[in-house]
């Protein structure tokens, strides 16, 4: 998809840092962390959002990816939190399909801040 700067990442057309590859997902650091761990996979091939035209397969491999993740950023012990902003009312600020791993400090329990 044209102009979106995650395809760009996905092409390698726009810099950033890659924690993790492979032939279906791309994992890379948020460029304004919320936590002292926070990178994003996305899939390589453009979905705008978690909606049903999202293929098993990718979504199979971009969760597959989460773990690995994970634990390349040294959190899969103290553990992370897991983040798919879906759309307008989730606040979602990039239309490509990408996946928050949140870690490295404690966090509060609740998830959802309802403006
Ligand atoms: P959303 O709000 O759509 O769930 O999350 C989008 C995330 O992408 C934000 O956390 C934002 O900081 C991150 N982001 C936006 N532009 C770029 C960029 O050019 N490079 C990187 N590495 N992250 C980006
Ligand atoms: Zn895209």
């Amino acid at each position: 998809m044209e102009n979106c700067i995650f395809c760009m990442i996905a092409g390698h057309e726009l810099d950033a840092r890659v924690i993790y590859e492979d032939d279906t997902v791309l994992a890379f650091d948020d460029i304004t962390p919320q936590a002292p761990v926070h990178t994003l996979v996305i899939p390589k091939t453009h979905f705008d959002n978690m909606s049903a035209d999202v293929p098993v397969d990718v979504l199979t491999a971009l969760f597959s990816a989460v773990p690995k993740v994970a634990a390349l950023k040294g959190v899969d012990q103290s553990g992370y939190r897991v983040i798919v902003n879906s759309g307008r009312d989730a606040s979602q600020s990039v239309a490509h399909l990408h996946v928050h791993i949140l870690g490295g400090g404690a966090m509060s329990h609740g998830m959802v801040h309802f403006e």
